[in-house]
């Protein structure tokens, strides 16, 4: 019996239907093959391309920025560091590492996860404070090949004038972030984790560079937008916080911070993609107990 049907007005017979069933197969078996594949997974985002460039031999940069309870500011950040490094052909993605659990802000240790979950990705960080936009087209955010390049200098810095300052916004290439086992994890509360990391950075003979011929000084280098009243610094020194961190730590550092990654989020402003990385840093009350001060002024209990 000669099976034949009819395909777009055509005869086709039994013979002519197989080899057209295997050729139509075929041919979607390659437009499948050249989709991209998704596995469904919630896993770790992949660093996405900014539209700026996307080529391959270029160092990649991963701005860092630690935070936490600084959204008015972080609506400004993203949109001016686009527009600011769009001017420099640098491929960059900013991460926002955000504290979130009940200890007391700690700066280094979230530049810490940060470093640690980029650097598989990434070529050199950028440890960025969300307050503090760059004005001056002079100030190159570029690979810091030969030691860390300290954009935020004394010099130009709205409110920190001393030498070895190097807070801000610090560049430093992977190799030497290790070579020196990243920041100390003992800074609970503002200040002094920039300074220990100054002393690492001398201790291992990096020497920190800055910006040459900026002639904008310290009014119009940068915009800090910091009012101190309404961004209270948290200066608060309890248990034996103030003699552990006037000194050099030998100890903490990239291997030992303790932390959750509790999520991660691609979010977008004014369409401008960004990654933030919710962390628990987890606290050692054995040696570090000022993580949480006690309150000085406890509720008074009522009389029964
Ligand atoms: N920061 C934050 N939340 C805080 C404290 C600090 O997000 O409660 C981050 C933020 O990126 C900020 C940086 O840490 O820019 C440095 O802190 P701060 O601005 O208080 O230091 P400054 O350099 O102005 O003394
Ligand atoms: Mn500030």
């Amino acid at each position: 019996m000669r099976v034949s049907v009819s395909l777009m007005g055509y005869r086709v017979t039994g013979s002519k239907c197989l080899i057209l069933c295997v050729v139509l197969t075929f041919i979607m078996g390659c437009y499948l093959a050249s989709l991209p594949l998704e596995d469904g997974k919630a896993a770790l985002p992949k660093p996405i391309e900014n539209a700026i460039s996307n080529e391959s031999n270029k160092k990649r940069m991963a701005i860092l920025v630690p935070f936490r309870d600084r959204f008015e500011e972080l609506l400004e950040f993203v949109p001016h560091m686009f527009a600011f490094l769009s001017k420099q052909d640098i491929p960059f993605h900013i991460f926002i590492v955000q504290q979130k659990d009940s200890n007391r802000f700690n700066r280094a240790s979230l530049i810490n996860v940060g470093f640690l979950h980029t650097r598989n990705d990434y070529d050199y960080i950028a440890m960025h404070d969300v307050d503090l936009l760059p004005l001056n087209d002079d100030l190159k955010y570029e690979y810091p090949e030969s030691g860390p390049l300290h954009i935020s200098s004394p010099d130009t810095h709205p409110r920190y004038y001393y030498k070895t300052f190097i807070g801000g916004i610090l560049l430093i290439k992977r190799e030497h972030f290790e070579l020196v086992k990243g920041m100390s994890n003992n800074y609970w509360g503002w200040g002094l984790e920039d300074d220990e990391f100054y002393v690492r950075l001398r201790d291992v003979g990096l020497k920190v560079t800055r910006p040459s011929n900026i002639t904008t000084g310290r009014d119009k280098t940068f915009r800090h937008m910091h009012d101190k009243t309404y961004r209270k610094r948290d200066m608060r020194k309890c248990f034996n916080q103030r003699e552990v961190t006037r000194r050099r730590d030998r100890i903490t550092g990239l291997h030992d911070v303790a932390y959750n990654i509790h999520s991660t989020h691609r979010v977008t402003v004014d369409g401008l993609p960004l990654t933030v990385l919710n962390v628990e840093l987890v606290c050692n009350k054995e040696t570090t107990p000022w993580c949480q001060c006690p309150d000085p002024n406890p509720p008074k209990k009522k009389a029964t």
